[in-house]
């Protein structure tokens, strides 16, 4: 099925290129201030993968457990999403991370975290998957973030996001993976805690200098910031007044930033600001229900309505 895309205007006639997305594909429970969701679809490539596919044609490489309902990789394969690289393995259950949030939704604390079959987990691409040119390792175990770029053959982009619990547990492999992207996305209490800094800025800094070109912090209801050669920028969020779960909003993030590069084929600092207005503008729909629901939903007019808004909020 070909999902209904965003219309993005590029000098040239050329479809846009394919996203390569590898992540957590999990169940979550999550405590809001307000309510709860339990055994919801989530984890990093569901959202990523979602996002993109707004953009790009997307394919996905995880795994789930034998405890993962169909109706899941219809709402995957319904937006186009290409499920040839995801594996099922039926000897134990789907990741699981349960996370509530605290001080209206500006402080998450992971509850219980259960790896189940990422466990035994070894991501090999299909071949048609090895030629992708956009990459994003999502938020996985990094040493498997590392296999997966390994095996790819020309990648022009790849993009990296990463999480408290692995800064934790394998800081090395993080650093190693940060010296092999392009453009690293943290948010700003894991880039305080992985380079043991409190100021915000000195952190994005500390993170180029660890090997990656590209740098954004993301500060949540705050926006993000973009470190680049010689500079920072900065974007705002778009303002939401009904959020109900702010989780999976960095991997739409993200998602949307990749798939708006992939769509116009380009990488330039000038487009990455673009593609930081695209992703924002779709994160803002994830936060509005739990799990996928809304960003799955939303389609892209409501995105493109969001962007322009955007625009003209930063426009002096
Ligand atoms: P975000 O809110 O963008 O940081 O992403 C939250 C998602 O990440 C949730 O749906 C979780 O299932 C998933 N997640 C939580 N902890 C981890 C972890 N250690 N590794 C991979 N994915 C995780």
């Amino acid at each position: 099925m070909t999902p209904a895309r965003l219309k993005i205007s590029t000098n040239n006639s050329q479809p846009p290129a394919d996203v390569l997305v590898v992540g957590s594909v999990a169940y979550d429970d999550i405590i809001t201030p307000y309510t709860t969701g339990e055994r919801i679809l989530g984890g990093a490539a569901a959202y990523a993968a979602l996002a993109a596919s707004y953009f790009a044609p997307t394919r996905i490489v995880g795994v789930v457990g034998n405890d993962f309902d169909q109706k899941h990789w219809d709402r995957l394969s319904n937006h186009g999403i290409d499920l040839e690289g995801m594996q099922v393995d039926e000897s134990g259950p789907t990741f699981y991370w349960k996370g509530m949030y605290h001080e209206n939704f500006n402080h998450r604390e992971t509850l219980e975290l259960e790896l189940g079959v990422f466990s035994n987990f070894r991501p090999t691409l299909p071949e048609k998957y090895k030629e992708t040119s956009f990459i994003m390792l999502g938020n996985i175990d990094p040493e498997l973030q590392l296999h997966v770029l390994d095996q790819t053959l020309k990648h022009t982009f790849v993009l990296a996001d990463t999480m408290d619990f692995w800064i934790e547990t394998k800081r090395h492999e993080v650093r190693e993976l940060i010296r092999k992207t392009d453009l690293f996305a943290i948010n700003d209490s894991e880039a305080k805690m992985l380079t043991e800094e409190n100021n915000l800025i000195l952190a994005g800094y500390k993170i180029r200098d660890m090997g990656a070109k590209y740098v954004v912090v993301k500060k949540g209801e705050h926006g993000a910031y973009l470190f680049y050669p010689g500079g920072v920028f900065a974007l705002p969020a778009y303002p939401i007044t009904g959020i109900k779960d702010p989780t999976g909003a960095g991997d739409t993030f993200a998602g949307g930033l990749l798939g708006y590069l992939a769509a116009v084929q380009k990488t330039d600092l000038e487009s990455i600001k673009q593609a930081m207005l695209y992703a924002t503008a779709t994160a803002s729909v994830t936060v509005e229900d739990f799990s996928c629901d809304r960003l799955e939903h939303a389609g892209p007019q409501l995105i493109e309505e969001r962007v322009q808004a955007l625009r003209e909020m930063v426009t002096f």
